[in-house]
């Protein structure tokens, strides 16, 4: 059999959705997150892809991102990521050129799969029917009570083993906040996450008490710039407590330094700015040959199948903002059921569809 089918287009667009509270972590505050979404399209057929970043990305991806690959064969997704990545050069790869790049990536994936009418796990392979996800929010700018109540919400509701809270926007009152999320969400394990909100010294001292506290992950302790930061912080650290990082990975190389520096007990990617479906396979290679476990940041909807096919996967960031934005703006978003998630095999792709009428109030 011989597949040809050539891309005929490529389109993005913005939608910038409000959050439902003021949100903040250690480094950051937001109030609307906005998604880029890229449609692609061969042989009458229309594959979507998205990633989390911002407006500017528009003008990239539908002028030279979609020049540079029209025309190629919508069956070797692989083959145009090496194109967006040449196209880019001169630009920085990394950043929003890598976000937009893995947009149209997930795009393109997602057309093939629809090609052949085959679920986007089905054609990577499997090495797992669904995924655990851990809850994540507990924004720094919460009240203590809703704090609480969204953490028992996942543990409660959605079965997650794990939930995750951000910290370091004010230290001192930190151990009483973990205390409060401890209380409330019963055996399961508590995550943090400083957002890089901390010198060296400083989170080794949050995290002693932290890990006497009986929390199970620090992610970002430092700025995740600061490999041997990293590796400090993982070393002085019991081991009781695992070091995390890697969601502003946008390479393969950046990923492999991380691992080769001993900065992290478990990497972090995230499929919507590494380069996508292309990329993130790179990365869990990467894991794979580490042995060191690889957990999904956030964007679960476009996680979930390549995830599934990733060999050493430990979970995916049930976040927040991202399932609420899915959940309103895709048919067919993931549902954590028992603390998993699972790929719909009746549904081709990453088997969700956009809602037209529900986004346009968004629409930037
Ligand atoms: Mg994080």
């Amino acid at each position: 059999m011989v597949l040809d089918a050539p891309v005929v287009s490529i389109k993005a667009r913005s939608f910038t959705i409000p959050t439902d509270r003021p949100e903040a972590d250690g480094t950051l505050s937001w109030s609307s997150t906005t998604l880029v979404l890229v449609e692609a399209e061969a042989a009458d057929r229309t594959g979507i892809g998205y990633t989390y970043a911002d407006a500017a990305l528009l003008p990239l991806i539908n002028n030279k991102l979609a020049g540079a690959i029209r025309g190629q064969d919508a069956f070797d997704p692989q083959r145009a990521w090496r194109i967006m990545q040449g196209a880019v050069r001169n630009l920085g790869a990394d950043g929003l050129a890598a976000t937009a790049i893995s947009a149209v990536d997930a795009a393109l994936w997602d057309l093939k799969a629809k090609l052949l009418d085959v679920p986007l796990a089905t054609l990577l392979g499997r090495f797992r029917s669904a995924i655990p996800v851990y809850g994540s929010g507990g924004f720094t700018s919460y009240p203590d009570e809703v704090l609480r109540d969204q953490l028992a919400a996942w543990v409660e509701r959605d079965g997650c083993r794990a939930v995750k809270m951000k910290i370091g926007s004010e230290p001192d009152r930190d151990p009483e906040r973990v205390r409060a999320a401890k209380d409330a969400i019963g055996g399961a394990a508590l995550f943090v996450d400083a957002n890089g909100g901390f010198g060296r010294k400083q989170a080794v001292t949050m995290g002693e008490r932290f890990a006497d506290q009986g929390v199970a992950w620090f992610e970002e302790p430092v700025s995740s710039d600061d490999l041997d930061g990293l590796r400090f912080v993982r070393d002085h650290l019991p081991a009781s407590m695992e070091v995390a990082a890697g969601e502003y990975g946008y390479r393969a190389g950046y990923f492999a330094r991380m691992l080769g520096a001993g900065a992290v007990d478990v990497l972090q990617a995230d499929i919507s700015r590494c380069g996508g479906v292309t990329g993130f396979m790179l990365v869990a290679a990467l894991c794979e040959a580490e042995q060191i476990d690889l957990s999904c940041h956030c964007a679960p909807a476009l996680h979930l199948h390549a995830g599934c096919a990733a060999p050493r996967l430990r979970h995916l960031e049930w976040f927040h903002d991202h399932v609420r934005i899915e959940q309103m703006l895709f048919d067919g978003a993931p549902v954590a059921r028992n603390g998993v998630i699972a790929p719909d095999l009746s549904r081709p792709g990453h088997g969700i569809s956009f809602k037209e009428a529900d986004a346009r109030p968004f629409a930037d």
